[in-house]
């Protein structure tokens, strides 16, 4: 928050250390913003008449957005004609939109990037300038930056501030970086088409990306973690294990199972069943299509219209196609009146659903348009929720755990506290259900922020992002009390003083969508999957086909085990070997003559290399073992 310096203690005009600064502002602040630019600590400033406490995340910003503006600056000066567009900071980086007439190519990002680092090594001094509305029409037109004059027309005010540095002038609000010179660990990473005012009647600009960091190990890191990515990325590996695949003639955003995925699925699906029966729940089923008056019911129709497909009619009835289940799991809960004896009611589902994104957003298993949720809803007295929710949350880290997750973000989305009439629920009921999922958070002894404001309108809720392997944030678990959909349904129960209540209901999805779960396992696995949920557990690589005799009673005998196996028998055998590797089989076996003559299999771990020879039963214990265990590779 910007503050007057002297609110502060401070003097404008008067030079200051940094770190002093920060000491009156507050102790999470890496730096500050005066005169509209960041300084860090052991600097020096002249401070202007307001001061501003940045976070490290906004100085990121800061340097990266900085970054495009040394960016534009080198591009300005390698191509005369260049004209601006914007260049924000966004989410691990920055772009810059540009017009040129020729071509901006991948070859052209190096010499940019050479000039960028000329640039910041002239140690140029950044300026900010505030500027009448006219003077910087002036300014703009005589550098013919056209957009840039669009820009300002769109700015309320008679006055817009630039920044300058060197002969480099840009439209900006600020802040930015007081010397070129900060700018040391950048680099520039690719190029699209973006339209201007992603209008495609207007002009068609490049878009540049590029990152920037402060030190040099975070740039590395950033770098190597975007390499591991693009290798792990679940589309590819999807094509090359024959995971899935998505059909033009079936849609774009509607996911086919091979055989292969639909293992790993299965395995998952019973673990969860398995799992969930152990918790209380019972599974359930439910149509794919209902009335329009359910929606109406629901309210759906009212607030989730835009993500529902258009209605079928039948019969003179229209009917949807369902977003969600929730409506269904309602109506089974009313099929018979309910006691508080029966309560809590754990509803489960593996329901899929449908929900319109446009193709543009569609991405692989990450955004579709049809998937399965393993969703479940809770039904319970107000004094069961803090039990439930706290059960909820232990089944969910444990569900995490299992996967290698461990890392997680936790969000505790309350109420506005001065917008109270934005929500459905009395006053107390949101107070006992916000606290009750506060003490559930506490009991799970889980760190959390609390999210001010980020409720839904029907209820406070807890979202939970998970870390992968390669540092990535995926979304996670959510649970989230809802005091709408009992009212609109006109839910009740009998109470033990012998009268109606409404029951609270929770909806819970932990893995969220299996199609998304899916992609997230194969990313943090980079398709070497736990031996548990492998598609192929084992293959089988005799060396000469004399030994195909043998391979037979050891497959026979895995068999019994109920080990998953392949054989692959014919080419050369370094070849055989190398393929396993690129199908990340876990295991390998070798059978050659020696192995016969012993009655052992020689063993290759995928991961862990050669583990020497054993018998084919101490084998399939030691593999039924680890299946047990769920273990990783
Ligand atoms: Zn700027
Ligand atoms: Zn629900």
């Amino acid at each position: 928050m910007r503050m007057n310096s002297h609110d502060v203690g401070l003097n404008p005009g008067e030079l200051y250390e940094v770190s002093d600064i920060i000491k009156k502002l507050g102790a999470n602040f890496v730096g500050i913003v005066t005169n509209g630019l960041l300084y860090l600590p052991g600097e020096r400033v002249a401070l202007g008449d307001t001061v501003e406490g940045i976070t490290a995340d906004e100085a990121l910003d800061i340097l990266r957005h900085s970054t495009a503006h040394l960016m534009a600056h080198a591009v300005k000066s390698l191509i005369r004609d260049a004209k601006l567009g914007i260049g924000p900071a966004i989410e691990n980086g920055f772009y810059y939109d540009i017009y040129t007439k020729e071509k901006i190519t991948e070859d052209t990002l190096q010499l940019v990037e050479g000039k960028m680092r000329e640039l910041a090594e002239a140690r140029l001094p950044v300026q900010r300038q505030v500027l009448s509305k006219d003077a910087a029409i002036e300014l703009f037109s005589s550098l013919g930056e056209t957009f840039k004059l669009e820009l300002i027309d769109d700015i309320e005010g008679d006055e817009v501030s630039v920044y300058r540095q060197g002969d480099f002038v840009d439209l900006c609000r600020g802040p930015h970086v007081s010397n070129t010179a900060h700018i040391k660990h950048f680099k520039l990473l690719s190029i699209s088409g973006a339209y201007w005012r992603g209008d495609e009647n207007r002009e068609q600009l490049t878009r540049i990306y590029g990152t920037a960091f402060w030190t040099d190990e975070d740039l590395r890191e950033y770098l190597h973690n975007l390499e591991e990515a693009e290798k792990r990325d679940h589309r590819k590996i999807g094509r090359q294990l024959d995971l899935f695949s998505i059909n033009e003639d079936i849609g774009p955003g509607l996911i086919l199972w091979h055989p292969n995925g639909a293992i790993i699925r299965k395995e998952i699906e019973d673990y969860w069943r398995n799992v969930h029966l152990e918790k209380g729940y019972q599974f359930v089923y439910s149509p794919h299509v209902a009335r329009t008056r359910l929606w109406e019911i629901s309210g759906h129709l009212g607030f989730y219209k835009e993500n529902m497909y258009p209605p079928m009619e039948l019969e003179n009835q229209t009917y949807l196609v369902k977003p969600m289940n929730c409506p269904f799991h309602v109506q089974i809960y009313k099929a018979k009146t309910r006691s508080y004896r029966e309560l809590p009611l754990r509803f489960a589902e593996l329901g899929t659903v449908y929900r319109f994104e446009r193709s543009g957003v569609l991405h692989g298993l990450l955004r579709v348009r049809g998937f399965t949720q393993d969703d479940a809803h809770v039904f319970c007295t107000r004094e069961q929720v803090e039990d439930e929710v706290t059960d909820i949350m232990e089944l969910a880290l444990d569900m995490y755990r299992l996967f290698g997750f461990e890392n997680l973000k936790i969000e505790l989305s309350v109420r506005d506290p001065m917008n109270k009439d934005k929500y459905v629920g009395e006053d107390d009921v949101w107070e006992l259900a916000e606290k009750a999922l506060e003490n559930a958070l506490k009991r799970a002894g889980k760190e959390y922020v609390v999210a001010e404001g980020e409720a839904k309108f029907y209820g406070p809720a807890i979202d939970i992002k998970v870390r992968d392997a390669i540092g990535r944030y995926w979304q996670g678990p959510t649970i989230q009390v809802d005091f709408n959909l009992p009212r609109r349904f006109g839910m009740k129960y009998t109470g033990k003083d012998g009268r109606e209540h409404e029951p609270v209901m929770i909806h819970r999805a932990l893995l969220g969508s299996l199609e998304r779960f899916f992609a997230l396992l194969i990313e943090q696995y980079s398709g070497w999957f736990p031996l548990w949920i492998a598609p192929e557990q084992i293959r089988i690589i005799p060396i000469t086909e004399e030994q195909l005799g043998y391979a037979q009673e050891v497959a026979d005998k895995l068999r019994e085990f109920r080990i998953r196996m392949d054989d692959d028998t014919g080419s050369k055998l370094g070849y055989r070997i190398r393929q396993a590797q690129m199908d990340k089989v876990p295991y390998v076996l070798v059978i050659g003559a020696r192995e016969v003559q012993e009655g052992l299999v020689a063993v290759r771990h995928g991961v862990k290399g050669d583990l020497g020879k054993m018998g084919v039963e101490e084998l399939a214990k030691m593999l039924r073992e680890e299946i047990r265990q769920r273990a990783h590779l």
